[in-house]
């Protein structure tokens, strides 16, 4: 069975138009020849089921601040959690479930609100809940998994699992989940506080990532920290890599490990011939293997 038949089938709109430099915050990447937005869990667990079947592969997106897409058409099918799978719903007292595509300023926003701490670092992470998960996304020392208390996921079959915290293997820059599955949603535990304390620590959090963090368009950091003694931005400032340039990228000026596409004009190449570079200067002077955080497709 073909994809356009499966999406017929499940009455799932394809959207067509789209190139990966369009949705993604790093502004790079060719037509999407098959970007389909699901709208609900019984819809996303059917569609896996038959992709399972069928054996064709996807990818799943959040809010695409953390991939590379490359510049040639890409015809693997993208799929992107919509409508239902954006939501904050009270399950017990401090306890709360949040569907996959909530974006996180949302949701930190929303707790500020409430009093609840524990969503002040994601305050300005551009970023939806499902890629903040997979990618162990942190700031200012504090990771999402140090809140979560459980995961939702659809697995490649179709079947839908909650698995608690201490079930899941957690690194830095990753929650680790079975091959192709999908975060559907989470359960968080928060503390309640003061309002003002939690609104202080989020201006804190804006105003350092304004000081610090490169402007123009980006994944953010480029790789991942070997160790906290030497983070990667160090290393690659150590290497004269700021400001270098490959087409239209470029090493941050501001901060090492960020390249941005300050032209618009950057192609995916270019990021990734800068990326040789850096990881081939720092292996030479200091023998470490830098290993990328963003995902490449
Ligand atoms: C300006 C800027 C600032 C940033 N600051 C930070 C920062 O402070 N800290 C930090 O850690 N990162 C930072 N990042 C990187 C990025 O925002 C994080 O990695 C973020 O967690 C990615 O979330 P996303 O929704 O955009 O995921 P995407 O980029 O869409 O996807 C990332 C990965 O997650 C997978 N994924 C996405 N959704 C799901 C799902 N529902 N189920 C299973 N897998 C899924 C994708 O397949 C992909 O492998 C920054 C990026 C930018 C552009």
């Amino acid at each position: 069975m073909s994809v356009e038949l499966i999406l017929k089938d499940l009455n799932i709109p394809k959207f067509e138009g789209k190139t990966g430099s369009d949705i993604t915050t790093f502004k790079i990447g060719g037509a999407l020849k098959n970007l389909i937005y699901v709208n609900n869990k019984q819809k996303l667990s059917k569609l896996l089921q038959k992709f399972y079947e069928e054996q064709i592969s996807y990818t799943i997106l959040g809010n695409s601040s953390n991939v590379l897409f490359p510049d040639d058409e890409i015809h693997n099918v993208i799929i992107k959690l919509v409508e239902e799978f954006s939501n904050i719903n009270k399950i017990d007292e401090n306890k709360f479930q949040i569907g996959a595509s909530t974006l996180m300023p949302y949701i930190s926003n929303t707790f500020e609100k409430e009093a609840l701490s524990g969503f002040e670092f994601a305050c300005s992470l551009p970023a939806e809940l499902g890629g903040t998960l997979y990618m162990n996304a942190s700031f200012r020392g504090q990771n999402i998994s140090d809140i979560l208390e459980s995961i939702e996921i659809c697995m490649p079959n179709g079947d839908l699992q909650i698995i608690n915290k201490d079930k899941l293997e957690i690194i830095p820059k990753q929650i680790k989940i079975p091959k192709n599955s999908v975060i559907t949603s989470a359960a968080f535990c928060l503390i309640s506080k003061n309002k003002a304390e939690i609104s202080s620590k989020i201006r804190e959090n804006k105003e350092f990532r304004q000081r610090t963090q490169p402007k123009g368009a980006s994944c953010g950091c480029i790789f991942k920290n070997p160790s906290a003694e030497a983070p990667a931005g160090m290393l690659l400032d150590k290497v004269g890599l700021k400001g270098t340039r490959e087409g239209g990228a470029m090493y941050s000026t501001v901060h090492a490990n960020w390249i941005i596409n300050d032209t618009l004009k950057a192609t995916s190449s270019d990021v990734k011939k800068l990326i040789d570079i850096g990881k081939e200067k720092v292996l030479k002077e200091f023998n470490i293997n830098l290993e990328t955080e963003v995902v490449i497709f």
